[in-house]
């Protein structure tokens, strides 16, 4: 193969960027070569051809999109996972002198985009770096489009996966692997393969991209940091204490700086992620609950935020999601939005008026980042014209407003300045392309309009010579036209070439006409054409010069951002409370959760008005603690379960709930465990992850926490389930000494019994109506268990053919009279030594597994659960299988 200087010159910069699939920028198209062609072209779909002289043996794979056209490629590049060097030519071809020069300006990976195609407008699209110092981890996040940078630290892998689950990055970058368990005193090696690992399994289509280890160490973090943001300290950030959670910054800075190329001025703060001033929600709790999406097909209907989601712009649907994933605990802030919405609510005309002016805003989180990475066109800067024009009305409404209301208001840089720049620069039916003119609106610059008479004129000018050669050559059809290898000429049909004057000079020759110039044609085209090119290279210049002042006046824009989408928030909440019919709920620091005729903001928007049965939940730290509550399948026990937690975590987040009435005393985390759903996801089975999920709620509830359990046990057998069930409910009602407030669904009736000997657990059914030997669910909470479970009857009305619901009939009867119920014993008896229900007597009559002197046995006797981490517990699970 022949190393020619163009190959010479793009091994070396695909050299650095072996990463990446590299676009080389030739002429109109980005090309690609050897396997980054063989690899685009196939997930493309696009042509692969090679290149080579002729004879050479070795030809070289190639493939190549259109310039014009490349950010749809790159965009299907990106969701394949792979990362891409966009390398243009740094000077006019026409100009240099040999090869041109070529770099690389950017390199967009799966967490940096900013091309639209891939940006979702009510998402966050995060890049996250992760690192381990001194036993904590540290995470770091940054949105590109945004702007938002955050740090925070970690103790345990379970809260950082928790997190990174939350957040749901594109992109994590990591220690190389071998590199991230190397922190002193650190007594767990291997940790870091374990988290990449876990990572992997927990977040699959997150890309994850090792990077060398010594651009995550905390000093040098702190120093970038300190660099970037030109301050002496990160104090003022609240972001000073950070070791671990700087060490991932930096990395994250740095990685930016590597790959943008471009200024970062817009990550103009690093926010701490601090955990304890939030409502904590662990993965299995946001899945449980059906949060940001529904959990029978992963996607965003018939999740909450679906259902509150009546924001008016991208920023406050992105702040409602947040919002609805990190809901307060502090009952003053709390109260304050809870005032605003109720502000909104009552002066409907200002409720109105603020949505008129939301309704216009655009993405100006979006544009004001693309503006300061240089990437905006004169359409973004269009659109951020128009946005900032609304911003003094909605100041005007809301600054006189007291509380919350006002102070947004009042916050909002109106920007004025940055308005009439733009409104009166750049035209609003600019095109996309910045080098074809049209971009800067006529007025704005003498100049330039001068450049736009001359080009108007010199047509008129041409018009002109037209019609004189016409006149002095007698040619009738003589015109004057114009393409791009010849410039303007003069054309002469076939017929008439003997009247063509002296002075035309002949150009070109067609079938039926030839083509002349004249120097005076000439000499009006330089003059045209001249102007053309001037006018365009000057529409470019002004464009960049507003786009620079858009970029300096970056952080009044965030200001107003950050404000705007607070205030959408409140304004979607104040919306979803009026059309929902929501109250307002009494929030304070107590410790009772009282709900009268609580609603499932979900389930009952699918069901006809009124339909929805509401109910009632009490649950009160000295004499209702914990709720076992029994009913058939079907009967709606999950459902008044997780309304319970909707509403408590909607009136935390500062929204009006469904209910008639509601006074939540603030919970410190909720937690939800429900059976037997399987987890293929983790590749774990359906038990382990169901027991996991309860170890980490019975480690990590507190009084003010609130649990919801619904049907645990169900994955093993069924004597096992029932034990598991009752010890669990036993240890939520003791824990701390003043016990969790649960709500536990079970349709081991069995459970019941735990109220008679518990003062603090009551029972609870969800009732049906028998009627003519089947059933009507009523929906209704009563006070109470249940003894039967009316399988059966659901089983027949689910369509199980009448002679197997006759056959289960019959064998259900058979089992009832036979030695499964022994009269006068709580049914618990078998197979819970430890947790017996008081007053037993009945020897357990299950099977012994082991021998008295089993191995497996004195192994197991050594360990102590409660001790024991998740995976400390799953490397055990191992240990134990490998034992004779
Ligand atoms: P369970 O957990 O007892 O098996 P679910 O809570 O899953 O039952 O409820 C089953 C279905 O019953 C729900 O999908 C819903 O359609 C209906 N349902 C539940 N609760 C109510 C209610 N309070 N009012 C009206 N329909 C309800």
């Amino acid at each position: 193969m022949k190393i020619t200087p163009m190959l010479q010159q793009y091994l070396e910069i695909k050299n650095q960027h072996s990463e990446a699939i590299l676009f080389y920028r030739m002429g109109d198209f980005y090309e690609m070569f050897f396997d980054d062609a063989v690899e685009a072209a196939r997930i493309l779909g696009i042509t692969l051809t090679a290149r080579g002289n002729k004879g050479d043996e070795e030809k070289i794979p190639m493939c190549g999109v259109p310039y014009h056209s490349a950010s749809s490629y790159l965009a299907r590049l990106i969701k394949a996972g792979k990362r891409v060097a966009i390398c243009e030519q740094m000077e006019d071809p026409a100009q240099a002198k040999g090869l041109v020069r070529r770099e690389v300006v950017r390199v967009v990976s799966p967490g940096l985009v900013l091309e639209e195609q891939l940006l979702e407008d009510k998402e966050n699209l995060y890049l996250a770096a992760i690192t381990r110092h001194d036993k904590l981890f540290g995470l770091s996040l940054l949105d590109l489009s945004t702007g938002e940078f955050a740090a925070g630290e970690f103790g345990t892998t379970e809260e950082l996966l928790d997190e990174l689950n939350r957040l749901n990055p594109s992109e994590i970058l990591l220690p190389a692997a071998d590199e991230l368990h190397e922190g002193p005193g650190d007594g767990n090696p291997g940790a870091g393969l374990l988290l990449s690992a876990e990572l992997a399994a927990r977040l699959p289509h997150c890309c994850l991209t090792s990077h060398p280890a010594t651009a995550f160490q905390p000093p040098r973090g702190r120093e970038l940091l300190l660099e970037h943001f030109q301050t002496t300290s990160l104090a003022g950030f609240g972001c000073e204490h950070f070791q671990a959670g700087l060490g991932a910054a930096g990395a994250l800075l740095a990685y930016l700086q590597e790959t943008q190329k471009s200024a970062l001025s817009h990550l103009e703060k690093l926010r701490p992620i601090e955990q304890e001033h939030v409502l904590l929600l662990d993965e299995a709790t946001r899945r449980n609950l059906e949060l940001t999406t529904s959990i029978s097909d992963g996607r965003r209907d018939g999740s909450l935020l679906a259902a509150l989601d009546l924001t008016r712009t991208p920023m406050g649907a992105r702040q409602l999601k947040k919002s609805l994933l990190s809901p307060l605990k502090d009952v003053e802030a709390i109260n304050r939005r809870l005032d605003a919405v109720e502000q909104l609510l009552t002066e409907q005309e200002l409720g109105r008026q603020l949505d008129e002016a939301l309704a216009a805003i655009y993405d100006l989180e979006r544009l004001n980042s693309r503006a300061v990475l240089g990437r905006a066109n004169a359409r973004d800067l269009s659109a951020l014209g128009v946005s900032l024009g609304r911003l003094p009305l909605i100041r005007q409404l809301l600054a006189s407003q007291p509380g919350l209301l006002g102070q947004l208001g009042q916050q909002i840089d109106e920007l004025a300045d940055l308005h009439q720049l733009l409104t009166s620069a750049i035209r609003d039916d600019a095109p996309v392309g910045l080098r074809e003119g049209n971009l800067i609106r006529p007025g704005f610059n003498a100049e330039l309009d001068e450049l736009v008479a001359m080009q108007r004129d010199g047509k008129q000018l041409i018009a002109g010579l037209e019609a004189r050669e016409r006149e002095r050559t007698g040619i009738a059809n003589l015109k004057v036209g114009y393409n791009k290898v010849f410039g303007y000429y003069l054309e002469v049909s076939r017929g008439k070439l003997a009247e063509v004057p002296e002075d035309f000079i002949r150009k070109q020759t067609l079938v039926n006409a030839e083509r002349f110039i004249t120097p005076e044609l000439k000499e009006f085209e330089s003059k045209v054409s001249g102007a053309e090119e001037k006018r365009l290279e000057l529409e470019y210049r002004l464009f960049c010069q507003i786009r620079e002042q858009v970029a300096a006046a970056g952080s009044r824009i965030m200001q107003s951002a950050g404000c705007l989408a607070m205030i959408d928030l409140l304004a979607a909440l104040a919306r979803g409370a009026a059309r929902f019919n929501y109250v307002r709920p009494v929030v304070n620091a107590g410790e009772e959760i009282r709900i009268v005729e609580g609603r499932h903001p979900v389930i009952e928007r699918n069901l006809p008005p009124g339909r929805f049965v509401p109910n009632d939940v009490h649950l009160d730290q000295d004499s209702k603690e914990v709720m076992i509550i029994t009913g058939p399948n079907m009967a709606g026990k999950s459902t008044v379960l997780r309304q319970t937690a909707l509403i408590v975590l909607m009136a935390q987040m500062g929204g009006f709930v469904p209910a008639a009435e509601a006074g939540i005393g603030v919970v410190d985390r909720i937690f939800t465990r429900v059976g037997a759903m399987d987890d293929l996801r983790r590749g774990q089975s359906t038990f382990m992850v169901e027991m996991n999920e309860t170890a980490n709620i019975l480690n990590n509830a507190t009084p003010q926490s609130l649990v919801i359990l619904d049907e645990i046990g169900r994955g093993t057998s069924t004597f096992d389930g029932l034990a598991i069930a009752w010890a669990v409910a036993e240890a939520l009602v003791q824990k701390g000494g003043k016990g969790v407030k649960t709500m536990f669904a079970t349709h081991y009736h069995e459970l019941t019994e735990l109220a008679a000997t518990e003062p603090r657990i009551h029972n609870f059914h969800i009732a049906v109506r028998e009627w003519n030997d089947t059933i009507v669910f009523l929906h209704k909470l009563l006070p109470g268990g249940v003894s039967r479970s009316y399988g059966i009857q659901v089983a027949a009305l689910a369509g199980v053919p009448a002679t197997v619901v006759a056959r289960a009939k019959e064998l259900l009867h058979n089992i009832e009279q036979g030695e499964f119920t022994r009269q006068g014993q709580p049914r618990i008896a078998v197979g819970a030594q430890k947790t017996a229900a008081p007053g037993e007597t009945g020897k357990p009559s299950q099977l012994r597994l082991f021998a008295e002197d089993d191995p497996l046995r004195r192994r197991l006797e050594e360990i102590n659960p409660d001790n024991l981490a998740p995976l400390e517990a799953l490397k055990l699970l191992y240990e134990l299988k490998q034992m004779p």
